[in-house]
């Protein structure tokens, strides 16, 4: 079975609340930054470079100590595909977000807005993980 291995990450920007970024993909769904690893790079580059090519903001700051991976089928072309997709937490102080063909649209969103609006379980799991540790970590 094919098998793609993507990296991205949970953005977010504090103004006077916390607020995460998230895009909608042409497939319809909504869901954080990410994209597959190229030859040579870790993941932590991929969930940089993606962030960068896919968003085009600058003064991203990967978070040390979050990461979460999560897994996936889904099919295309009729052919069945397994995906990993490593998420790490990245704050920026840019708000302005200009998209590549890649997404439709974007939206900066609080914590609670942001799990209703995100499509999929696990990438809500993964929101609610990244929560958590900026918390504990005196974020808000
Ligand atoms: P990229 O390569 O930039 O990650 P993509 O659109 O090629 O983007 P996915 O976002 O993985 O790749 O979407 C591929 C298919 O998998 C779509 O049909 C999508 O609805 C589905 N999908 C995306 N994320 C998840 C998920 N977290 N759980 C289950 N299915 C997902």
């Amino acid at each position: 079975m094919a098998r793609e291995i993507s990296a991205g990450a949970v953005v977010f920007k504090r103004n006077k609340d916390i607020k995460f970024l998230l895009l909608n993909y042409e497939s319809g769904h909504w869901d954080f930054p990410k994209g597959n690893v190229e030859k040579g790079e870790d993941k932590r580059e991929t969930a940089i470079r993606e962030i960068r090519e896919e968003t085009s903001l600058k003064n991203i700051k990967i978070i040390e100590g979050f990461e979460n991976k999560i897994s996936y089928f889904y099919k295309r072309e009729g052919k069945t595909i397994y995906k990993e997709v490593t998420f790490y937490l990245a704050e920026t102080t840019t708000d302005t977000v200009s998209l590549s063909y890649e997404h439709r649209d974007y939206v900066w969103l609080n914590y609670q807005d942001a799990i209703k609006k995100l499509t999929y379980k696990n990438a809500k799991e993964t929101l609610k993980k990244a929560w958590e540790f900026l918390n504990a970590a005196g974020g808000q």
